[in-house]
């Protein structure tokens, strides 16, 4: 049978296609799910249906009552954001258009700290105490989790370049670390000598990627204060 399509196309419109459970919009990606299961007793009444997104369909089916981890969503609960949700959407629907901030802190910051560790890394080019790796996990995940091309130009570039001087660091550091010590002439000096280059190389880019990430911040933050 399932839910009758003129009340699914109610119910899609009234909610704007956001998942009732995290809010995001979600174009076709949503899905209606029984809020008590037809095995359960539920029934193909709209009023047992709830918009989700694919995400949290997911988690709502998937967890598994045999191996608990985490808190299971209950039909009660999934009801009640069902009626936040459209509460929200109905009543106050200036919520809506407020502007969702492109990411949190979270990343920005992580981002931040490997650039600071990066720096302290980088004061060492000695033969004696060469070696450790520079961080790229960050910028990485700011690459796959979308953050690296919400940046400004101006913020990127310098990052970017940076990374790119420091992953070839890295290249240079592990080959030494394969080889057995030489002295001048060796392929382990030879590697030395390009990790020591890159290394110096960027010493002058890592402070000026932080700043402006640091400054980008402090715009953000300015601009969440005012309300833009
Ligand atoms: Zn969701």
């Amino acid at each position: 049978m399932g839910f009758k399509q003129t009340e699914v196309n109610t119910l899609l419109a009234v909610c704007h296609r956001r998942c009732c459970v995290c809010h995001r919009f979600c174009g076709i990606k949503i899905e209606l799910h029984h809020i008590r299961p037809l095995e359960a007793g539920g029934d193909d009444s709209i009023e047992n249906a709830i918009p989700l997104c694919f995400e949290c369909h997911a988690e709502v089916q998937l967890y598994n009552d045999k191996h608990p981890r985490g808190r299971k969503f209950r039909p009660e609960e999934l009801l009640e954001h069902k009626k936040q949700w459209l509460k929200i959407c109905i009543e106050s629907p200036g919520a809506l258009l407020m502007p969702q901030r492109p990411y949190d802190v979270g990343p920005v910051q992580a981002l931040i700290d490997e650039l600071v560790f990066n720096n302290e890394v980088a004061q060492i080019t000695d033969a004696d105490t060469i070696g450790t790796l520079f961080l790229v996990t960050q910028f990485e995940r700011s690459i796959s989790e979308g953050l690296f091309s919400l940046l400004p130009d101006q913020v990127r570039i310098p990052i970017s370049s940076t990374y790119a001087i420091l992953m070839r660091a890295n290249m240079s550091l592990n080959k030494m670390a394969l080889m057995p010590w030489g002295g001048s002439g060796s392929a382990w000096h030879h590697a030395y000598m390009n990790a020591k280059k890159a290394i110096e190389a960027s010493q002058p880019k890592i402070p000026e990627a932080l700043n402006s990430l640091l400054e980008h911040l402090k715009h953000e933050e300015a601009d969440a204060e005012q309300g833009h």
